[in-house]
């Protein structure tokens, strides 16, 4: 194997697998004979993958190399309109075009397209997405795409696939059990767990968890999803906002938008106010959820993402590990590490990218028809 990896035909991705700890499933691989150069062969003829972002505030199309470096990316904001399945068909198609005439690359060598959903994929011969943040049930996504788009359409949870990507190539790397919480309007978690063999790198490492419907006030906030006291309540991006409006000495915001919102309000949280009030309490609200998923599932890394965490992240951070230092278990506090994610503002869209080059080394790489 060793002199297979440093041939000179070997590309830059199987470098960056390596490094990222998947090495041993290629040692896996080889002990099966003859299955090395097949893999090389998958980085010789190397193309380009698509991740897409379906989120509450935008639809990020991002085009990436073979070794998921980001080559151009298509944001739409979608903040004041309801996200029908269809004008996401459109949106997805357009910025499709708009990412692969950016870089002038063709359609043919794109190996797939892989989209994150904020919501489950139902498996079967049709797969269907359930996304009641999106007010979507049963919306068969991926083969609305597949008629629209002359490439392989895969689908999955935008928590698991940004779990996947913050393993391989992020905040995750050579940790053991992973947390990433998702934070945007919604908010997730995905765990991801370090595969220990080539076939769990083709099977399911990230699943995800309804974590911000975890309760964490007894008779709290009422919550979009019914129920009362919910994580999200409180850290959701519009929750943030809300509770800042709500402040006696709180200024209307300049911009208009979610996003642009919540980044004005770190902006005034650097003077001492209502909005460093508000992020105070965000980071003991966060802290609270995070020390709850650490005392039930014993990471040894969490790592704060998705475009609120982003945008937030850095400001709160201190102020979340002090809370989890406080309230998790000593010995397991002892053991985890609490990091910003580190894909930057297309992690979302980078994580469902993972989907394609999944299927790719699966299939020993060939493309996929
Ligand atoms: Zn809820």
């Amino acid at each position: 194997m060793t002199s297979g990896l440093s041939s000179a035909t070997v590309s830059n991705v199987v470098s960056d697998l390596i490094n990222d700890g998947v090495v041993a499933e290629a040692g896996l691989v080889d002990s099966d004979g003859g299955r090395p150069r097949t893999l090389l062969q998958v980085r010789g003829e190397f193309g380009y993958v698509v991740g897409v972002d379906i989120g509450e505030t935008h639809v990020q199309i991002g085009l990436f190399d073979y070794t998921l470096k980001t080559m151009a990316t298509a944001t739409y904001s979608v903040a004041a309109t309801r996200l029908e399945p269809d004008s996401v068909v459109s949106l997805v198609v357009a910025g499709v075009d708009e990412v692969v005439s950016k870089v002038g690359v063709h359609a043919g060598d794109l190996l797939g397209i892989g989209v994150g959903v904020p919501g489950a994929v139902q498996a079967g011969a049709h797969e269907l997405v359930h996304a009641p943040t999106l007010g979507w049930s049963a919306v068969p996504l991926a083969d609305m795409l597949r008629r629209e788009l002359s490439v392989p359409v895969y689908l999955d949870n935008c928590a698991r696939t940004l779990g996947q990507a913050e393993m391989w190539r992020g905040a995750g790397r050579g940790a053991r059990r992973v947390i990433v919480a998702l934070l945007g309007v919604g908010v997730g978690a995905a765990v991801a767990t370090a595969p220990e063999s080539f076939r769990d790198m083709m099977s399911t490492t990230s699943t995800t968890s309804e974590w911000g419907h975890t309760v964490i006030n007894v008779d709290g906030r009422p919550c979009r999803c019914g129920s009362k006291g919910c994580l999200e309540a409180y850290v959701g991006a519009e929750a943030v906002l809300d509770d800042y409006l709500r402040l006696r000495d709180a200024t209307p915001f300049a911009q208009e938008g979610t996003e642009a919102r919540l980044a004005e309000l770190v902006a005034r949280a650097k003077a001492p106010g209502a909005a460093a009030q508000v992020l105070d309490k965000t980071a003991e609200y966060l802290g609270i959820g995070i020390s709850n998923l650490i005392n039930l599932l014993s990471p040894d890394r969490v790592v704060l993402s998705g475009w609120a965490g982003a945008t937030m992240g850095p400001a709160i951070l201190p102020a979340v590990r002090d809370t989890v230092r406080r309230h998790a278990l000593p010995y397991m506090y002892g053991q985890v590490r609490i990091e910003l994610g580190e894909l930057g503002p297309e992690a979302v869209a980078l994580g469902a990218a993972t989907l394609p080059v999944i299927r790719v080394l699966a299939a020993g790489g060939s493309k996929p028809s």
